[in-house]
């Protein structure tokens, strides 16, 4: 062992003892060369047995399998020794072709989540009834016209406001849905053509629209979930026309990219400052609230947006230029490529 070596050693014991995480130093073969005695607690690794043995011989869920080979950011998945445990780990490059793993305990936080999507999810569902009920009867008293013509004017502003609380609960029931299902997305055929086409058409009819035009191609098929597609598309599309002006242009298109597929929408609207990019998927962010509101928006779209096209395998690319426009695209791999001649390949998986 050189010197180097040894120094490199000792510095990432102390620094995972300190911080009570699991540390693996694995060569470039993935075989583990080292590991900290919280690996033993952690992951049930046995200090003679596992020494030499490739490192997803002993950690086998998929995911970890699947972020060994793509290390970005970091990946969580159940203890091997507890399935009620959860564990972070990442990999970072280390020393001369090797990759230090670090591991965490991160059940608390996975628990605490999952509480709190339970608490969003069932207060969605309870607050949906009354506010339906509340909605039937304004709807009847703007009907019935037995109240003064003075009420006209809140009744409609009560059902505007009622209406976007609506919106707001089913934006979130979806949220809360696509977070917390752990599976990806069906693999069912769907007709893009057949499913974008319509939405194309209804924002074009729409008086104050800006122009929009549609490239796509008709033979390219997608293997998915088709509610959680349209969303992706409803969504995208709807945030193009609310954030571009009536002079402006939106252009949708839908084609390969290669052996996979992509959705791409391009607008020549206002654009988002650099600073926001990363944030705007968050749920609740919003660039400017006060316009976002105004235009109908929950601040809820794009957070499932993400999380619909990562259920799909893709995943959701942002770019843009404050005052020249925005180009969200949604990348879908081959695996969910499908021609519509031969729909029959899609009883893949
Ligand atoms: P919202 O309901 O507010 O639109 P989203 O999650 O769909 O919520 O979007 C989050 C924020 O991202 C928006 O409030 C807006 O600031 C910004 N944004 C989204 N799409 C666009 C776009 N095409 N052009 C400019 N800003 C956008």
């Amino acid at each position: 062992m050189t010197d180097r070596y040894k120094r490199l050693l000792r510095e990432v014991r102390e620094c995972t003892d300190a911080l009570q995480d699991g540390g693996i130093i694995l060569n470039s073969a993935h075989e583990i060369v080292w590991f900290n005695s919280a690996v033993t607690t952690l992951l049930g690794f046995d200090s003679v047995r596992d020494r030499g043995q490739r490192v997803d011989n002993l950690i086998r869920h998929p995911d970890f399998v699947a972020y060994q080979e793509d290390p970005q950011g970091e990946v969580v998945i159940p203890s091997p020794r507890d399935s009620e445990r959860y564990l972070a780990i990442q990999l970072v490059p280390y020393g001369r072709g090797q990759s230090l793993a670090i591991i965490r305990d991160v059940t608390r936080q996975v628990r605490l989540e999952r509480t709190r999507r339970d608490f969003i999810a069932n207060a969605s569902h309870e607050l949906r009834s009354p506010l339906t009920v509340i909605s039937g009867y304004l709807d009847a008293l703007a009907e019935g016209g037995e109240l003064p013509e003075s009420w006209d004017g809140p009744i409609t502003e009560t059902q505007r406001q009622v209406d976007r609380m609506t919106t707001i609960l089913s934006d979130l029931i979806e949220l809360t849905r696509l977070e917390s299902s752990e599976d990806e997305a069906e693999y069912e055929f769907i007709d893009v053509r057949e499913l974008l086409e319509p939405i194309y058409t209804e924002f074009s009819n729409r008086s104050k629209s800006p122009c929009l035009e549609l490239q796509l191609d008709a033979e390219l098929a997608l293997l998915g979930n088709e509610s959680e597609v349209h969303s992706i598309f409803l969504n995208l599309i709807n945030n193009a026309v609310r954030f571009t002006s009536e002079d402006g242009h939106i252009q949708i298109q839908w084609r390969r990219d290669g052996a996979a597929a992509i959705f791409l929408v391009v607008d020549t609207g206002i654009g988002i400052q650099e600073e926001h990019i990363p944030r705007i998927t968050e749920r609740f962010y919003r660039v400017d609230k006060g316009r976002s509101r105004e235009t109908g928006g929950t601040g809820l779209g794009l957070a499932i947006v993400r999380h619909a096209v990562q259920r799909h395998n893709g995943h959701l690319s942002i770019e843009s230029q404050m005052g020249k426009g925005s180009t969200f695209g949604c990348h879908f791999p081959e695996t969910r490529v499908v021609s519509s001649r031969s729909p029959q390949k899609a009883v893949v998986n």
